[in-house]
């Protein structure tokens, strides 16, 4: 009852806060209030209300640390509306049995090109069964129905995540033939995916040879919804008008995407904090992050990399990506540091010695010393100032997709929307550490050359995932996109994504 008469109070009031789906992150009342507000948003009725589902999860691979047990979540689906699978109305996990190749494009005995979409209509593996409860968190790790139970629980968080700063509902860029996204896993595969109607990965092998499953794959699973966000948000670029650059940007938000859903989790920002003290520009500058498993997407977003670096060309999209995306995390560790001065946490002559450290090194252990100093002083400021960092580096990157257009994209036309997001969302707040970052990595001063070669085995750019159900019909006689489809899959294998690539 409680919940009910507070409703309206926190509709307004907590609407617009950081919300978090780790039930350790938030006083559980607040919690349950945000995820009250979010089904009654969904159409719901405050009579509906009993709760979202919880799951187990891995914030990091297991295998980066084996002792580590999963955290409990909960995701914003009710217990009550849950059906084994796991599925709900926005997704649903099958396993398949017999299943030899990844959707997208694949070829007939003869050679010829066919288009292979979800549903799968073969043998599949028992659905997974909910506890007595509604909830899935009575799996046990290393079984198969803990790993299906887990890609949804990821793939659901981060949807929650990022609906949260989109203000509505994902709209499924399948949406005209599919309701429901499917989750699957190809276990022999060493790739992970999305696509139209489906995300499906796969497992990599260890130098032991023992394989992995990537379905316990936080950044992998979150970095591919990130893909299948901006094919929502941004849209698909005509394919006369698919830019280099547009694929770099398509790489750089699913790795935000994915970093900013793993900020979410106490457990990450704790480690991220306690291991820098807050001082992320050390990081970036001598680039530890590399000695440092936190967070895939972290390691690639701290880099030093310029677009003159990639003037003469690229080879692969991921390191393509790089330059945009180490503008993005010194803006972000730019926005950090600011929130931290002005929650009084650090002193700005601390900000300005962050700043004199780039040029002069010898100054990064004096620096050090007082960011040890003031986190063990105020811990709890710094989190509060990296989730603001967080969150408004969320919400200007769901305002900045909205202002882009797919075709012809450049990096120089990201930085103008991000520019104009934060006009809008700030004032022009955080103006002059972009125009200061995007400058200094020659992004709207120096364009990428063309693409050098055909693509790498874990390239994203011309796959299968941005081809639809509409050129089916063209598929023989082949179309012009067609068959421009065909001869990247013939130089390169499409659709991969490592990790670590
Ligand atoms: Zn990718």
């Amino acid at each position: 009852m409680i919940l009910v008469e507070h409703l309206n109070l926190t509709f307004d009031l907590w609407g617009d806060i950081g919300w978090v789906s780790n039930v350790k992150f938030v006083p559980l009342d607040l919690y349950r209030n945000i995820i009250l507000i979010l089904n009654m948003r969904r159409g719901g009725t405050k009579g509906d209300y009993i709760g979202g589902t919880r799951f187990r999860v891995y914030p990091q691979p297991p295998f980066s640390d084996p002792a580590a047990p999963p955290e409990t979540i909960e995701i914003s689906t009710p217990a009550g509306r849950m059906r084994a699978g796991p599925a709900d109305e926005r997704m649903y996990f099958v396993r398949p049995v017999g299943k030899a190749y990844p959707y997208g494009i694949n070829r007939d005995p003869r050679g010829r090109p066919f288009f292979f979409l979800p549903p799968w209509t073969g043998p599949a593996a028992p659905p997974v069964e909910p506890g007595p409860d509604g909830h899935f968190d009575h799996l046990e790790p290393g079984t198969p129905e803990f790993e299906g139970a887990h890609l949804f629980a990821v793939t659901r968080f981060v949807m929650d995540v990022w609906e949260r700063y989109l203000g509505h509902p994902i709209r499924w860029h399948f949406g005209a033939d599919f309701e429901q996204l499917q989750l699957s896993v190809l276990p022999k595969w060493d790739n992970g995916q999305v696509g139209y109607g489906y995300l499906e990965v796969g497992s990599i092998e260890r130098s032991d040879g023992a394989l992995v499953p990537l379905a316990l794959n936080f950044d992998v699973i979150a970095h591919e919804l990130g893909h299948g966000l901006i094919y929502s948000e941004v849209g698909l670029p005509a394919l006369d008008a698919e830019s280099g650059e547009y694929f770099g940007f398509h790489e750089v938000a699913a790795d935000w995407v994915a970093m900013i859903a793993a900020l979410h989790f106490s457990s990450v920002t704790g480690a991220l904090l306690s291991t820098t003290s807050g001082n992320l520009y050390t990081y970036n500058a001598l680039n530890r992050f590399s000695e440092f498993s936190l967070n895939e997407e972290i390691r690639l977003a701290s880099n030093t990399l310029k677009m003159s670096d990639f003037a003469e060309g690229w080879r692969d999209e991921h390191k393509l990506s790089q330059p945009l995306s180490g503008a993005l995390f010194d803006i972000f560790v730019d926005i950090f540091h600011e929130a931290l001065v002005e929650v009084g946490a650090i002193r700005r002559t601390l900000e300005d010695l962050a700043d004199a450290t780039e040029n002069r090194p010898e100054l990064a252990p004096a620096m050090q010393a007082e960011f040890d100093a003031a986190f063990l002083a105020d811990p709890g400021a710094f989190v509060f100032a990296l989730e603001e960092a967080r969150d408004l580096t969320g919400d200007l990157l769901v305002d900045a997709w909205r202002r882009l257009s797919p075709d012809d994209l450049t990096y120089a036309d990201f930085a103008d929307a991000m520019i104009d997001a934060d006009l809008a969302l700030t004032g022009g707040a955080a103006q002059r550490v972009m125009l200061d970052n995007f400058r200094w990595r020659e992004i709207g001063l120096v364009e990428a050359g063309p693409r050098i070669g055909p693509p790498g085995r874990h390239a994203h750019a011309f796959s299968a995932r941005t081809a639809v159900p509409q050129d089916e019909a063209d598929m023989w006689p082949m179309s012009y996109r067609q068959r421009h489809l065909q001869a990247m899959m013939q130089r390169g294998r499409c659709c991969a994504r490592m990790q670590g690539s």
